[in-house]
Formats: structure tokens, C-alpha cells, sequence
């Protein structure tokens, strides 16, 4: 037997444990279940595409129909997922992390349904401004006109956090607009914006589509004090690889500050379910990864980091059974 049979094999042995410890009655029923994503030009719509792929691919054996929603983002989806309209929702780890310890946008209200599924790609809090706006650091955006986000996305907490961190005031040091992602690479192309913030994985389809019309743009470094992730472990400092959008007129990778993204979802899902999802993705990692080139640099331990919220019960039988926890 090759290597490659030997694993799809072991693969589903595992699968078959899996089920039967996760009830059989539970298991003779469809189960229907949503991803909330965010815009179509940025990675979770089409990460949560390729995670449904190989659920339904295996609808068969595992009993569950994945469906994906394009939605307004990481706080949209938290608070879909801790109420019950959605199954799953991506959101970003810092995000995650204020819903899970009740702070920030759930100052006093923590989702105490909340639970994770899995660690995903990389993201970059990243701005992008035309270079004829003059803007070459974060204290240059006073008096521009520049797109935070949408309510309900992830971004629009971040750039919130950035701008903060250069004295300025979001609400009335700039001209903040509450557009979703998706629309505000067209605007500054039309002149009718100065730049944009995304929380995002890279490469995606709103930043090509910003880098590459007649407008010149390019990333502007984010570099806050040390004493701004103090407070805010969630962060880190990283780059956004300029060879990644060549029509940026930048020459080098620029500064700025990373965050995981997770899947989460919700205690009262059941846990047949959650094995699925996870199951899906391990059982064949190769196919997962290679559908986005923001996934190409993920490993199956990479899924366990940067969570907060305990790991739901199915979720956790499938890395025991993969022997990523013990
Ligand atoms: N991080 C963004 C948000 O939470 C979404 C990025 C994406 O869709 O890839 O709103």
C-alpha cells in the first residue's frame, strides 16, 4: 500500500470511530449547517467555500450538508453564531477573543456559547491609500477620506485601534466611511476615496483590484509602540509582501500588524457536526490548502493556535484522532 492510500485508509477508520462515538441515532438524519464568511473579494468567503467542498464531498459518510454565506464579517459572525442563525462563523482571534472575556464590543457581555472549531490563515491589518493622497504614515490620514468598514466587520475595530494609537480621533480627526470592503477598492479607483483598511489574508481580491487600476496605491506602515500590544496579546507584528500585489508602488514588504483567523461556533451544535467540519479538513489537508494561496502555508497543528473559546467537544474528537492533542 502507498503512502497515500495508507493515509486515505486511516483516514477513514478514524472517520468510522469517529461517527459511531458521536451516536448513531444522531447520525441516521441529515443535518443542515451554515458558514458565515465575509465579502467576496476576501479569503473566508472562499476559505469557508473550500471547508463546505469537503464536508458535502463527504456528505455520504458524515451525514451533513455545508452551506456558505457571504456576510458583513468577524462581529457579525460571533454574534450570529452565539444566537443561533449561523452553525459556524469565521472571526478574526482578536475579535474572538474580546467576545470570549467580554470586552470591547462585548464589554459586560461575554458569549459564553461561544466555542471553537479551528485556527485558519494569517491576516494583515492593512491600508491602502493612493499614493497622490500623500499619505505615508497612520498620522497622515487627518482630514482624508478613508474606509474603515462595515459595521459587523473586523477591520473597522482595527483600524479603530490603529488610529487611536496615532492620536487621532476615528469619528472626528477623519472623514470615516462605513462601506462594506468589497466596494472600496472602485472608490478610491473613482477618486471618491483616499484609501481603505481590510483585515484580510493575502493575497485577495480587493487589494488586487485596488493595486491594479490607473490609480496608483500603496501600504502605508502600521507601527505602533511596543506598549500597544501590551494590552492586546491577540496581535502581532508582521508584513504584507509587496511581491504579492506588483503593481503596489511599494518596493519592499510592508510593516504592519498580523492576527489569526478562527472558526468558531456554538455550544448547542451538535457534535457530529463539528466532527465533520473538522474531520473534512484534516482527511484531506493537501486539497484544503491548496484552494487559496493565503492557506498554502498552513500545517494541521497551525489549526489549534490562536484560539480562545474551549474547543467544542466534536472538534476535539477529531484532533485526538489525527493525534494533534492527546
Ligand atoms: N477580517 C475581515 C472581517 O472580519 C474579513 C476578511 C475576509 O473576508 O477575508 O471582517
Amino acid at each position: 500500500m502507498n503512502r497515500t492510500s495508507w493515509i486515505k485508509t486511516a483516514a477513514l477508520l478514524a472517520l468510522s470511530f469517529g461517527l459511531l462515538a458521536c451516536g448513531g441515532a444522531d447520525r441516521a438524519k441529515k443535518h443542515f449547517a451554515t458558514i458565515g464568511t465575509g465579502g467576496v473579494t476576501g479569503v473566508y468567503y472562499p476559505t469557508g467555500g473550500a471547508i463546505a467542498k469537503l464536508v458535502n464531498r463527504g456528505e455520504a459518510t458524515y451525514g451533513v450538508r455545508l452551506s456558505v454565506e457571504s456576510t458583513g464579517g468577524s462581529v457579525y459572525n460571533l454574534n450570529a453564531v452565539s444566537s443561533g442563525q449561523l452553525q459556524f462563523g469565521m472571526a478574526q482571534a482578536d475579535l474572538h477573543y474580546q467576545a470570549w472575556q467580554g470586552l470591547g464590543d462585548w464589554a459586560g457581555a461575554p458569549l459564553v456559547h461561544l466555542r471553537s472549531v479551528m485556527a485558519l490563515h494569517p491576516e494583515v491589518i492593512t491600508l491602502v491609500t493612493a499614493v497622490d493622497a500623500g499619505i505615508e504614515t497612520v498620522a497622515d490620514l487627518r482630514g482624508k477620506r478613508i474606509n474603515l468598514g462595515n459595521p459587523g466587520s473586523g477591520n473597522r475595530a482595527n483600524a479603530e485601534d490603529v488610529i487611536r494609537a496615532s492620536s487621532l480621533d476615528p469619528e472626528s480627526d477623519l472623514r470615516a466611511e462605513s462601506l462594506p470592503a468589497a466596494e472600496a477598492p472602485r472608490l478610491v479607483q473613482d477618486g471618491r476615496l483616499d484609501g481603505f483598511f481590510y483585515t484580510v489574508g493575502h493575497p485577495n481580491g480587493a487589494v488586487s483590484e485596488a493595486t491594479s487600476g490607473r490609480r496608483p496605491v500603496h501600504f502605508v506602515t502600521i507601527e505602533p509602540p511596543a506598549s500597544f500590544f501590551d494590552t492586546r496579546p491577540y496581535y502581532t507584528r508582521t508584513t504584507i509582501p509587496n511581491v504579492l500585489y506588483p503593481q503596489a508602488a511599494n518596493d519592499a514588504p510592508t510593516p504592519s500588524i498580523g492576527v489569526a483567523t478562527t472558526l468558531v461556533t456554538s455550544d448547542t451544535v451538535e457534535e457530529l457536526v463539528v466532527y465533520a467540519v473538522v474531520h473534512a479538513v484534516l482527511a484531506d489537508f493537501e486539497t484544503f490548502v491548496q484552494t487559496h494561496p493565503a492557506l498554502q502555508n498552513l500545517t494541521p497543528a497551525d489549526l489549534l493556535v490562536g484560539l480562545t473559546a474551549p474547543l467544542h467537544p466534536g472538534a476535539e474528537r477529531a484532533y485526538r484522532e489525527y493525534g494533534l492533542i492527546p
